[in-house]
């Protein structure tokens, strides 16, 4: 399980927020609190942002531990941004640990991470190997975490928000496979995360909104995310809903 976060709201430096907090996303690369699987996140990290200036987000993605890229640290300095997707890994046994596979993927206005592991489910793999959605490179990439991202993608339509069709995903994937299936996704505007199989918690403060597979700090306004539950979030509040119940009958 590796750790994942976003933000939303005023631009903060991204070496604020990855480096920052007590507990931030570089500590829990190495000393996580609450991950019951896997010990250390070293096996990559990504870092994925939103800047007015591009139409699409941009990414820094390495195959090593958060810890050993003091060159990273440095850069994120002078990097800002009010929309910030980010994980550290710890690679499901069978995949290999190269850049592509490091988290958030990318494809049209989307970041995408999925924190967890798809049990070898024949079911489910044929479902999730239907025609790939075009343009969304990241797809192909060799970890269990792409086909979720496809599927993601394929349900998806332009304009309409993310919670509806990560929810979805984790209920068809549900259906044929037991696995864990956090996924995380933000678009620039807003955030949509699922907690299913592990752990998840929000907290809103008057400048911008966290999701994050455990607490940065311990501000006792952190909320846990049910297991089975959506977290979605705009700049104008933050909602939580039952997978089972989210988007029915949209598609
Ligand atoms: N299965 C994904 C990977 O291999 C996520 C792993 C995790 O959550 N530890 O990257």
């Amino acid at each position: 399980m590796c750790r994942h976060l976003a933000y939303l709201g005023a631009p903060v430096g991204l070496h604020d927020l990855l480096f920052g907090p007590p507990h931030a996303l570089h500590v829990q690369s190495y000393a996580p609190r609450e991950q019951a699987h896997g010990t250390v996140n070293a096996d990559g990290f990504g870092v994925g942002w939103y800047d007015p200036g591009h139409a699409a987000p941009l990414r820094y993605r390495r195959a090593m531990p958060i810890w050993g890229d003091s060159s990273f640290a440095d850069a994120a300095r002078v990097i800002r941004s009010g929309c910030v997707v980010a994980a550290v890994r710890d690679a499901t046994p069978g995949f290999g640990a190269d850049e592509s596979c490091a988290q958030p993927f990318r494809g049209d206005t989307w970041l995408f991470s999925h924190n967890g592991a798809v049990a070898d489910d024949g079911a489910l793999a044929d479902r999730l190997t239907a025609p790939l959605p075009s343009g969304v490179l990241d797809a192909r990439t060799p970890v269990d975490s792409a086909p979720l991202f496809a599927h993601a993608m394929r349900l998806w339509r332009k304009g309409e928000p993310l919670g509806p069709a990560l929810a979805a995903v984790v209920r068809e994937a549900r259906e044929c496979s037991a696995g864990r299936y956090n996924l995380l996704a933000a678009d620039g505007e807003r955030l949509a995360a699922t907690a299913s199989g592990d752990t998840l918690y929000t907290l809103r403060r008057p400048h911008g909104v966290w999701i994050a597979s455990e607490p940065l700090d311990d501000d006792p306004a952190w909320q846990r995310v049910p297991d089975g539950h959506l977290v979605t979030a705009d700049r104008g509040g933050t909602a939580i809903t039952a997978i089972d119940d989210e988007g029915r009958g949209t598609r």
